[in-house]
């Protein structure tokens, strides 16, 4: 069996370890005589993959008794939406960081649902290259939003803003990466298909306080858009997305035995040190985002050269190095290096970038 070294920027590669488990669950699972997809999420069996799913999470991440840990569907894109409509009921205003495409997209959809949404700050006119920190925070703002780490070009906050109302963080590629303090967040949630589980699930962490508030919901907002709706019923009120908690569970199992989050940040740091390392001392490849911002997640860099790109992208694709074409709004390449991707896929990318710079010099 051929397995390449796939840098997709998302859906992106599971462990190796975790497939191959969940291929030999697949028909029978913890003695049912069923898969985990052909199981009711009312049964015993679920149930105990739910629970423990949600209690690992916390025990990674340090979640404290006082947040909800949510498992829904629609993509962090409808959280856009879910945001503003679960913390805006008794407040109209809220602001947001628009440090990259996802960002905009969460304030635009702000907007769309009626909201009173301001930009307090943006790094668009320079092509999302930076993180903006020149903010103009509304003090009376429902909430402040960010993008922790913007997928598309490859920026990252090293520093969260400290603001006194509170901040919304979008961790879609970042979670589980590095450690963070979650009780400086309102609320966090993240589309799974990047370091935790396939596509489909999203998870959702947010402060009790905030949730229990039934005030706080925007009037007409559906059902299934509520968190309170999910908190109520322990994330199942109706079908939650099972195979991906499960693959989920799975995951975390893994980061629990690899020695934590912690353990995965050292690794990640120094994957993504080594990447820009080579980098920095080439002389045909160029890292394209501002050197204090650069995210460990996805390492995004050009040739200055089109063609070259283009041709790189092939070559590499031909060796073995998947799914490094950087986004349609950038062009260029880009390495998602995600908790999933050994050391030595990065090793070997360097490797291979080597060989291409000298033979295209
Ligand atoms: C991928 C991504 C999204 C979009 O997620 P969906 O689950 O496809 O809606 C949003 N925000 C960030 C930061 C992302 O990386």
């Amino acid at each position: 069996m051929k397995r390449v070294y796939n840098f997709s920027a998302g859906p992106s590669m599971l462990p190796l370890d975790v497939l191959e488990e969940a291929q030999r669950d697949l028909l029978n699972y913890d003695n049912s005589g069923m898969s985990i997809t052909e199981m009711s999420h009312r049964t015993k069996t679920f149930d105990k993959v739910i629970v423990e799913a949600e209690s690992l999470l916390r025990e990674l991440m340090g979640i404290p008794e006082d947040y909800y840990v949510l498992f829904v569907q629609g993509g962090a894109s409808q959280q856009f939406a879910a945001v503003p409509l679960n913390l805006c009921g008794k407040n109209n205003k809220a602001d947001y960081i628009v440090s990259g495409n996802f960002a905009n997209k969460a304030y635009q959809e702000g907007q769309i649902v009626g909201i009173d949404a301001h930009v307090a700050a943006s790094s668009k006119a320079d092509v999302y290259k930076y993180i903006p920190t020149d903010l103009n925070v509304r003090e009376d703002a429902a909430f402040l939003h960010i993008t922790s780490n913007n997928t598309i070009f490859g920026t990252r906050y090293t520093e969260f803003p400290n603001v006194n109302i509170p901040l919304v963080a979008d961790m879609s590629s970042d979670i589980l990466s590095r450690e963070i303090d979650v009780t400086k967040f309102g609320v966090i949630y993240a589309g799974a298909q990047k370091n935790i589980a396939p596509a489909g699930l999203t998870i959702v962490i947010a402060k009790k306080s905030l949730v229990d508030d039934s005030e706080n919901v925007v009037k007409g907002t559906p059902t299934m858009l509520r968190w309170d709706t999910q908190a109520k019923n322990g994330s199942l009120y109706n079908t939650p997305p099972c195979f991906p908690i499960y693959m989920a569970l799975l995951v975390f199992r893994r980061i629990k035995a690899l020695g934590g989050v912690k353990a995965m940040e050292i690794i990640n740091e120094r994957k993504a040190k080594k990447l820009y390392d080579f980098l920095d001392n080439s002389k045909l490849f160029k890292a394209t985002a501002n050197k204090k911002d650069r995210s460990i997640m996805n390492v995004c860099f050009v040739t200055g050269s089109d063609e070259l790109d283009a041709k790189f992208v092939k070559e590499a694709g031909e060796n073995g190095f998947c799914s490094l074409k950087g986004h349609r709004l950038v062009g260029g390449m880009r390495a998602s290096i995600y908790n999933a991707m050994p050391e030595e896929g990065v090793d070997k990318l360097i490797e291979f970038m080597a060989k291409f710079e000298k033979e295209n010099a």
